[in-house]
């Protein structure tokens, strides 16, 4: 990991550089910033429906064993007690009596035992002014209907899980899938994190990507093997350079309450290595807990053996702003070229927002003309960009920043004979081709 003041920097420049552009943008911002929470722009709501899209289409559309939902956010509180949240869902908080900061207990820059006069505290640096750690509850709780009273308690979920398990024996009915079988869903959870921060890494309000994978027990652990080996080749496809990919298994004092076996797929981050997926082994836990909560048959019937069992579930669960917070920051290049330096984000093609910019070398001479004709048709089939302001150069380097792969020029030599120059983002190469071509150019180099 970089020294601190340099992961600042890598930071404040990521973070500089998706408000630039339109990636991401602070909540709430001419207010002052709601703290960890973030609005995507034009760019970002792009980038971001393309990794899910890219999910979705791997996880559901591509496997005849995985069906698709979507769950409510609210649900009835019910679930959260059956499903250990209400009792267990906390971290361990530790306060400052002197500056009023709080930390997550296993914050590392904590020295000595909080409770104890050795203990500081990492912001005023005073000793002996930290308290025990006492466990706080990160579900956000809000009220149903006019009234505010303890009956009318609802969560805002944490997890997009727990819609997945009250909902199995309804997908399974209805899609007539047999165990072992999967439900996938994207959606937004909430969590009242003590310590958010780090950008879009941890944030209050955020979108997961969950697939819940039902077997027949005994079968968990073949699965849960095949599931982390295919969630890792998944991840390396997004194109992120595979050396600051690694598992993390979880250690006994990290498995959470409902877990077997967990592995993390982490990431190395301008701040450290860091998760943004899990695989878990969570057994039948879950659906035996809402068997007996809810008093409703969680079991299946295997035809072939006559066998009744409450299945295993082994479950994917990636952030889907985290994953793009991966894409974003592998992406982000600073390179000499000329002897100028230039930002370029080199995401792959195929989930960069915008596919191709257009560009008239300049204002006259029927190449605007021809530009916005080819511009209409691209946009067809593609998100492209048309841009005719300011040096052809310029234009190249806004491209850059946004990660677009391919611009595309319209020249002189265009208007007599109707061919453009393509210029890759990453080679800098360019090539002639015919302007009628560039919609099966573009589908040939957007594959994978
Ligand atoms: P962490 O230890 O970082 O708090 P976790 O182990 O609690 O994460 P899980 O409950 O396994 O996370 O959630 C699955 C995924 O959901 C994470 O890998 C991450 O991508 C995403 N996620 C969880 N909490 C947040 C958050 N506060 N902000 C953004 N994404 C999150």
């Amino acid at each position: 990991m970089a020294a601190p003041d340099k992961v600042d920097k890598v930071m404040e420049k990521l973070v500089s550089l998706a408000k630039r552009r339109g990636f991401v943008f602070q909540s709430s911002e001419i207010y002052g910033g709601l703290g960890p929470v973030w609005d995507y722009g034009p760019l970002g709501v792009e980038l971001k429906k393309n990794i899910k899209e890219r999910w979705w289409r791997s996880m559901v559309h591509e496997r005849e064993d995985i069906e698709g939902l979507d769950a409510a956010i609210l649900m009835d509180p019910k679930v959260w007690e059956a499903s250990g949240h209400v009792a267990g869902f906390t971290d361990p908080l530790i306060d400052c009596k002197q500056c009023k900061h709080r930390f997550r207990a296993d914050d590392p820059r904590i020295k000595g035992t909080p409770g104890a006069p050795d203990a500081q505290c990492p912001v005023c640096g005073n000793k002996g002014t930290l308290t025990v750690a006492r466990q706080f509850n990160l579900m956000f709780k809000t009220f149903m209907g006019p009234v505010e009273e303890q009956a009318a308690v609802i969560y805002l979920r944490p997890e997009t899980a727990q819609g997945i398990y009250v909902n199995y024996l309804n997908v399974l009915q209805a899609s007539r899938q047999k165990i072992p079988f999967g439900v996938a869903q994207i959606g937004k959870a909430f969590r009242n994190e003590i310590t958010p921060g780090n950008f879009t890494f941890r944030t209050r309000e955020f979108e997961q990507m969950e697939m819940q994978f039902f077997v027949k027990p005994g079968a968990d652990g073949e699965w849960f093997e095949f599931w982390k080996a295919e969630r890792m080749k998944w991840v390396q496809a997004l194109g992120v350079r595979p050396e600051r990919l690694r598992f993390h298994q979880h250690g006994p004092g990290e498995l959470a309450h409902y877990a077997k076996d967990a592995y993390d797929i982490e990431y190395e981050f301008p701040f450290g290595w860091n998760e943004f997926e899990g695989i878990h082994n969570r057994t039948d836990f879950d659906l035996s807990r809402h068997q007996a909560a809810s008093g409703k048959k969680l079991e299946y019937l295997e035809q072939a053996t006559n066998e009744r069992f409450i299945p295993y579930v082994v479950e994917t669960s990636a952030g889907a702003d985290r994953t793009t917070l991966v894409v974003l920051a592998d992406a982000y290049r600073e390179e000499a070229i000329e002897g100028e330096t230039r930002v370029v984000l080199r995401l792959l093609p195929s989930l960069a927002p915008l596919k191709a910019a257009v560009f008239p070398l300049v204002n006259k001479d029927g190449m605007p003309e021809l530009a916005r004709t080819i511009f209409d048709d691209l946009r067809k089939t593609y998100n492209v960009f048309y841009d005719d302001g300011g040096s052809i150069g310029r234009r190249y380097r806004r491209q850059d920043e946004a990660g677009t792969p391919f611009g595309i020029t319209i020249d002189g030599q265009s208007v007599q004979d109707q061919t453009v120059t393509v210029r890759d983002r990453d080679t800098l190469l360019q090539e002639r081709i015919a302007a009628a071509k560039l919609v099966g150019y573009l589908a040939e180099k957007l594959k994978g």
